[in-house]
């Protein structure tokens, strides 16, 4: 018996998730969404099941708005057995390679956002990780942690 039939890939890294968009083009099985900077790298983009492209400077309420609304308009279309959510920290305005605007708190309503409409589906949720280039490594690893900080809710 196969206990994940299908799977949903949030990507909320900056960049484009143009791997996994790639890796599952054919696989209806796996939803791969992607929000990230519309004239960020790559620019040449892979097909997402579906992509969000946001424009530059955008700041926390429009792109808090943007994800609640189309995570849970995916959550209600597509029923997936188990969720990956990529949680990149490069949409903060501080980074290097982002062009979006979010602040540290931002990012974390965004990872709250997240957990919280997920587990409310009553979904596993397994989070990794993403982009992060800022060059102050203490405000880097806090804005990552986030992540665990929101999980740890979750257990
Ligand atoms: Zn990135």
């Amino acid at each position: 018996m196969r206990m994940v039939r299908r799977v949903l890939i949030i990507d909320l890294d900056v960049h484009q998730g143009d791997g996994t968009a790639d890796i599952f083009a054919h696989d209806t099985s796996v939803f791969t969404l992607s929000l990230h900077s519309e004239k960020n790298y790559p620019v040449r983009k892979k097909a997402s099941t579906l992509d969000v492209p946001l424009e530059d400077g955008m700041e926390d309420d429009e792109y808090l708005s943007i994800l609640e609304d189309t995570l849970k308009r995916v959550l209600t279309t597509f029923k997936a057995d188990l969720v990956f959510f990529n949680a990149g920290v490069d949409p903060h305005h501080d980074d290097r390679l982002g062009r979006l605007a979010l602040s540290d708190e931002g990012l974390r309503k965004r990872e709250e956002l997240v957990f919280k409409l997920v587990r409310n589906e009553g979904l596993p949720l397994a989070g990794v990780l993403g982009g992060g280039y800022s060059y102050n490594l203490r405000l880097l690893v806090n804005r990552h942690s986030n992540l665990y900080r929101v999980a740890a809710k979750y257990l």
